[in-house]
């Protein structure tokens, strides 16, 4: 009989899947990892008992968050990923020939160093990819010491705004993003749900933050089924380029990558946000 690994979603509401078997536990420093095997969902792995990554719709969140800035700036060449431990970000950033340099910071190595044991696919670049430098430390005290004008584009894969990810979503980070961000600058950040209480006021906290730190600040959604609702959300923050009017889809398209959720016409349906959403952003938290 398999067992069932479960999420609660909300006090009432939870989320399950049945698991052939539980391959990995570990309690590391930061946080308690373990890793499944199941027939739907293939692997995944969860940190605190919340979902992370599967190996079925890992392709909608690693798409998500690489593709709809290199599709507003082309001509990114310096990116820094803060989180990311599976190396599905820096996977999807590797498939542009034209990024020179990929700075990955994962506070907890364990997390890398078990994704690429059992989920080879997301952590496949990581070390075969001379442009991907591996940091293992805290990404708000990496960007805290980091050069101003030193990005194109900043990356925040990260957790919930619990534990080691809490940092990630405080002013003081923004700012430094900011900061360290060259003018042609791009900001991505986990930006949570609209959908449950708890996930939509992070969603505010963080916006109204961003938005009071950066020159133009959206946000767009996408379909992430093992996610609290599915619906789930990105954060598009810049100095200078706004997501949709300085969208080059032609220009994206000569790349060639063949891409399984993404695509250009999507990139501007993506910012198209129902009339809660936009309400509830708009709000100051
Ligand atoms: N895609 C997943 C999601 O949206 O929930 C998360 C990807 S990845 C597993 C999240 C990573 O953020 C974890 O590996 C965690 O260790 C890392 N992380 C959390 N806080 C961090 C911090 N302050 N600095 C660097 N990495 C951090």
């Amino acid at each position: 009989m398999n067992k069932i690994y479960t999420e609660k979603w909300t006090k009432d509401c939870s989320f399950s899947i049945e698991y052939t078997e539980h391959i990995h536990h570990e309690e590391t420093p930061f946080q308690v990892i373990d890793f499944y095997k199941s027939n739907t969902y293939g692997t995944f792995f969860t940190l605190d008992g919340l979902m992370m990554v599967t190996e079925k719709d890992e392709f909608s969140y690693h798409d998500m968050i690489t593709h709809v800035s290199m599709a507003v700036n082309p001509n990114i060449k310096k990116v820094l990923i803060i989180g990311g431990g599976d190396g599905g970000t820096a996977r999807e950033v590797s498939r542009y020939k034209s990024v020179e340099l990929i700075d990955m910071v994962e506070i907890d190595e364990r997390v890398v160093r078990l994704s690429q044991k059992y989920l080879p696919k997301t952590a496949s670049k990581l070390e075969s990819d001379k442009r991907i430098n591996l940091y293992f430390e805290d990404g708000l005290k990496f960007v805290n010491d980091k050069e101003d004008n030193y990005y194109d584009l900043i990356l925040v894969d990260s957790t919930d705004p619990i534990g080691p990810g809490e940092g990630l979503f405080s002013t003081q980070f923004y700012l430094d993003c900011h900061r360290v961000l060259t003018d042609e600058g791009i900001l991505i950040n986990q930006h949570e749900s609209p959908y449950f209480e708890q996930y939509r006021k992070e969603m505010k906290r963080a916006h109204s933050k961003i938005k009071n730190t950066f020159e133009i600040a959206e946000v767009y959604q996408f379909h992430q089924p093992t996610y609290p609702s599915g619906h789930w959300l990105f954060g598009f923050a810049s100095k200078k380029y706004h997501p949709i009017l300085d969208h080059k889809p032609l220009i994206w398209e000569q790349f060639n990558l063949k891409t399984k959720y993404y695509n250009s016409d999507l990139h501007k349906a993506c910012f198209m946000l129902p009339s809660y959403v936009k309400e509830e952003l708009d709000k100051d938290e």
